[in-house]
């Protein structure tokens, strides 16, 4: 599933009405401390001022003194013009603000050890401002590469894993499970499918990150050339492109079963629950892809397709420069899958502002077997 606040990262600060609110007040503060050549207001505990100070406290700025706070990267914010800090540029203040918002969210999902593989492979990591731009580059508009840096890849151990929590009676022991592809026990979890499988189709020049943020979550390397930067990323995101694909052409032809449809559903609703919008756009087409593919070719999975790979992050540019619009998914889709992502949406706008995720997601569970196992 993929982290949240990665996904905050990468979505960026404009995309969180938090952070654009509490910009607002601050940078009001500061035109007016400007324009007046005096404090912005009374320093106290009520109104905009302690506005003010929760959001800067919450992103992670220390308060050093009244209207002087400090970012953990060295920024400062100053709204005193008699202080020698005050004289910034409106666009520094703004950019002390961002970074410090987004090595906080770095930082607390460094702290899910206990509960991610991702951060726990990564606590010798230090943020980097420039790394999480080099980064947001790469990703641009491409979903499967999105979903790849925000841990959003389920490889197929960890997805055995996740069904057999849905479903006892199938629980199976994560290290009996086989790589789809070289058939190789105890050889199924991400590191293996990205870097170790000798059946992957992974370009032989394309050596193992040894940055670990860059092996587990593909971000580029402030070491790296961009082109090797940007190859590993993209191997990443085609695997993980992959792995989906399959999973999905393999439940589409499995038969219709009792136990069958349920296990396709919850897998569909665990796949669904842990990608981002984006994907859930991909993934529904990915997965109308892989029941289309399955007529036509069974092997082609079975090796390496840089041109599809391409065609799909092209389809996913478009689709989401579009904004949403339903008519890049219809394209591609038939009507009874574009009905599962439409029916999820209804079901979190109706229920939006609840906590109502365990019952969206046994609506949707519910409403998928007639689209994917048909
Ligand atoms: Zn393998």
């Amino acid at each position: 599933m993929g982290d949240r606040d990665l996904k905050m990262l990468f979505r960026g600060h404009s995309a969180s009405p938090y952070f654009m609110a509490g910009q607002q007040v601050l940078m009001a503060a500061w035109r007016k401390a400007k324009r007046s050549k005096a404090l912005p207001g009374t320093w106290r505990e009520v109104g905009w001022v302690l506005t003010l100070r929760t959001f800067l406290q919450k992103i992670g700025c220390l308060e050093v003194a009244a209207w002087r706070w400090t970012t953990r990267l060295g920024g400062i914010i100053d709204l005193d013009p008699s202080s020698g800090d005050f004289d910034q540029t409106s666009g520094a203040v703004g950019h002390n603000t961002r970074e410090a918002w987004r090595l906080t969210h770095f930082e607390r999902w460094l702290a899910r050890s206990d509960a991610r593989i991702d951060s726990r492979q990564c606590q010798a990591i230090i943020y980097n401002e420039q790394r999480c731009t080099l980064t947001r580059k790469l990703v641009a508009n491409d979903s499967h590469r999105f979903a790849v840096v925000t841990g959003a890849s389920v490889s197929p151990q960890k997805f055995e894993v996740m069904l057999s929590h849905k479903d006892r009676r199938n629980g199976r022991e994560p290290n009996t499970i086989l790589c789809p592809w070289c058939k190789e026990a105890r050889g199924a979890d991400w590191e293996h499918m990205v870097s170790k499988c000798n059946a992957s189709g992974k370009p032989p020049e394309l050596a193992p990150p040894t940055d670990l943020l860059q092996r587990r979550l593909g971000w580029a390397s402030i070491a790296r050339a961009h082109s090797y930067n940007f190859a590993v990323l993209d191997w990443m995101a085609e695997v993980r492109q992959r792995i989906l694909e399959e999973r999905y052409e393999h439940m589409s032809s499995a038969p219709k079963v009792q136990g069958t449809g349920r296990i396709a559903a919850a897998a569909t609703a665990a796949s669904y629950s842990s990608s981002n919008d984006h994907s859930n756009r991909q993934t529904a087409k990915g997965a109308a892809a892989a029941t289309s593919a399955a007529t036509a070719t069974a092997t082609a999975a079975a090796t390496r397709q840089p041109q599809k790979r391409k065609a799909a992050s092209q389809s996913s540019g478009r689709s989401a420069s579009a904004g949403g619009d339903q008519k890049a998914v219809t394209s591609s889709s038939t009507k009874s899958k574009l009905s599962t992502p439409a029916k999820k949406r209804k079901c979190s706008e109706v229920l939006n502002g609840c906590p109502p995720l365990k019952k969206c997601r046994r609506s949707t569970t519910a409403a998928v077997p007639g689209g994917v196992v048909s």
